[in-house]
């Protein structure tokens, strides 16, 4: 089983006040250039005020996160979490 499949499995839903203390998220992180995504399991970020949260089943990639991992995003900082094109 991989941290994806058990991460899913675990999950339920947080409301209210319990968010930050009990809402974990797995993150695909790149940790640097040319390098492997890692997933991993970390506290998921409180939202501010006028946010929400979502869960996300399916993230896609597109050229800007292509060029990330490549290395030719000339002033992206690491490590990071890409993916912004959400479904
Ligand atoms: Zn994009």
């Amino acid at each position: 089983m991989t941290l994806l499949d058990s991460w899913t499995r675990s999950r339920r839903s947080v409301t209210g006040p319990t968010f930050e203390k009990e809402h974990r998220v797995c993150a695909a992180v790149l940790t640097e250039p040319n390098t492997d995504l890692q997933l991993v399991d970390r506290k998921a970020p409180a939202p501010g005020p006028g946010e929400v949260v979502i869960r996300v089943r399916a993230c896609g990639i597109c050229h800007s996160d292509v060029a990330l991992q490549g290395g030719t995003t000339r002033f992206a900082s690491f490590p990071r979490v890409p993916g912004h094109e959400v479904a």
